[in-house]
């Protein structure tokens, strides 16, 4: 049987819900549908799930989120009216408001709007209803309990004899307390209960036709993807390529069970398939290029740091105290820079770790700059290839691109090359063309 995974837009408006519908409809196999809370339904509008956040953040400044849940139940009552779907949305909402009022973490809150579009599409499809917080857990220190997970899936689903709707994005904690996955998290629910319901394939349903070879807002009209292994994903999604959340391929890899993307809004395409193995695949030589721009470098210069044993080390102790990641390490001689893609994200200081780096291996020379875009260009073919880099920097030279740093994965499934902010999407434009133009 197949697991379906409706994204935000599919469950935006009454059109899409209907969509959905038909295509869940049209074959018997589709028995296990995760849904998202509803999206943007016009450009301009607000997703369920941020106005939710908002609802959390007004409740601890304000004590009280009413305008909010009341614009939230609105979508609902008008979704469930265009349906013909019954449902007493004023208990649950009075429900919602005390337990937002309730809660110390804004998890319950965000996962509302799964919760209520998971009731509300079990209705309009006429299929069962399961909660995920039912199913799906967490362990005490927070991390997803998989094991009994998988337990908990089989067993509760093992009684369903026709379709179920379960919401993604959140379980439950050993205390009771809901616990959200990271923003994106139901295409993990989806893979999740791939694996618990041992699915044939596990079909991921958005707005687009499934991956573009690069970002369509930078490159117009950019080939699709027809076929990508899970390693080429988790590549291209961490570098920025938004279609599936990046972490969904780990339930689903031991099984090896494909995944699909697929478009809400053209039933009809075939979309991305995304495979363990893509050995019997004719493929082109590069899968896709994807990119980030505002990654931070620090440069750190020392004259005779290359006899210094532990030097690298005691910089990367400085960055680890204030939990940063770490994404590249290009070493010289005497210089050192490290790359790292989440400083503002996570509101660290600047000034504040340079003088930690400053105190702890005392350098000649320290600079910051926070404009390094990071390209990865990606794909199994580039292995054993000849020429792929000369390829790389041919176009990027002919494109006037200055490189500013150059790393290639030992697997050679990847080449990441570091450019400037403002040279990022001329370079993005001249890879692309040295390979698909
Ligand atoms: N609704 C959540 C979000 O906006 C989760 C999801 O849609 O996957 O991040």
């Amino acid at each position: 049987m197949k697991v379906c995974k409706f994204g935000g837009t599919s469950m935006a408006t009454a059109r899409s819900v209907t969509n959905v519908k038909n295509i869940v409809g049209s074959d018997p196999e589709r028995k296990y549908i995760i849904v998202s809370a509803p999206g943007k339904r016009f450009s301009g509008d607000t997703k369920v799930t941020d106005l939710l956040y908002a609802a959390y953040a007004e409740q601890k400044e304000r004590g009280s989120c009413a305008e909010t849940l009341a614009e939230i139940r609105q979508r609902f009552e008008s979704l469930s009216e265009e349906l013909g779907v019954e449902h007493d949305w004023k208990r649950e909402f009075d429900e919602i408001a005390s337990g937002i009022a309730a809660s110390t973490t804004s998890d319950y809150a965000a996962s509302r709007g799964e919760y209520l579009s998971g009731i509300l599409t079990a209705k309009a499809l006429g299929l069962e209803f399961i909660d995920a917080a039912e199913i799906i857990k967490f362990r005490a220190d927070g991390s997803f309990d998989a094991h009994l997970t998988d337990d908990l899936v089989r067993k509760r689903c093992s009684h369903c004899a026709s379709g179920v709707v379960i919401p993604g994005f959140y379980g439950r904690m050993p205390d009771r307390t809901i616990k959200t996955f990271t923003r994106g998290g139901s295409d993990f629910t989806g893979a999740i209960i791939a694996r618990g319901v041992g699915a044939e394939i596990y079909e991921n349903w958005t707005d687009v036709d499934g991956f573009m070879v690069t970002d369509p807002r930078i490159v117009s009209d950019p080939k699709l993807i027809e076929v990508l292994s899970y390693e080429e994903l988790r590549e291209l999604s961490y570098m920025g390529a938004s279609v599936l959340h990046p972490d969904s391929v780990f339930p689903v890899q031991t099984d090896g069970i494909p995944i699909n993307i697929r478009n809400t809004f053209a039933p009809e395409k075939n979309g991305t398939l995304i495979l363990k193995d893509v050995s019997g695949y004719e493929r082109p030589l590069v899968t896709g290029i994807a990119g980030r721009k505002g990654n931070v470098n620090i440069t750190i210069k020392k004259a005779m740091m290359n006899s210094e044993v532990g030097f690298c080390r005691k910089v990367l102790s400085v960055i680890e105290r204030y939990g940063l990641n770490v994404e590249h390490v290009p070493t010289g001689i005497d210089t050192m820079s490290v790359v790292i893609s989440d400083l503002k994200t996570k509101g660290v200081p600047a000034e504040k770790l340079l003088d930690d780096i400053r105190l702890m291996v005392d350098p000649d020379h320290i600079e910051m700059t926070a404009s390094m875009a990071l390209i990865a260009v990606v794909g199994h073919g580039m292995a054993n290839t000849k020429g792929t880099a000369a390829k790389i920097f041919n176009a990027l030279y002919a494109a006037g691109v200055n490189v500013r740093m150059i790393d290639q994965g030992s697997s050679e499934l990847n080449i990441i090359i570091g450019v400037e902010d403002d040279d990022y999407d001329r370079a993005l434009k001249a890879i692309y063309g040295a390979f698909f133009g």
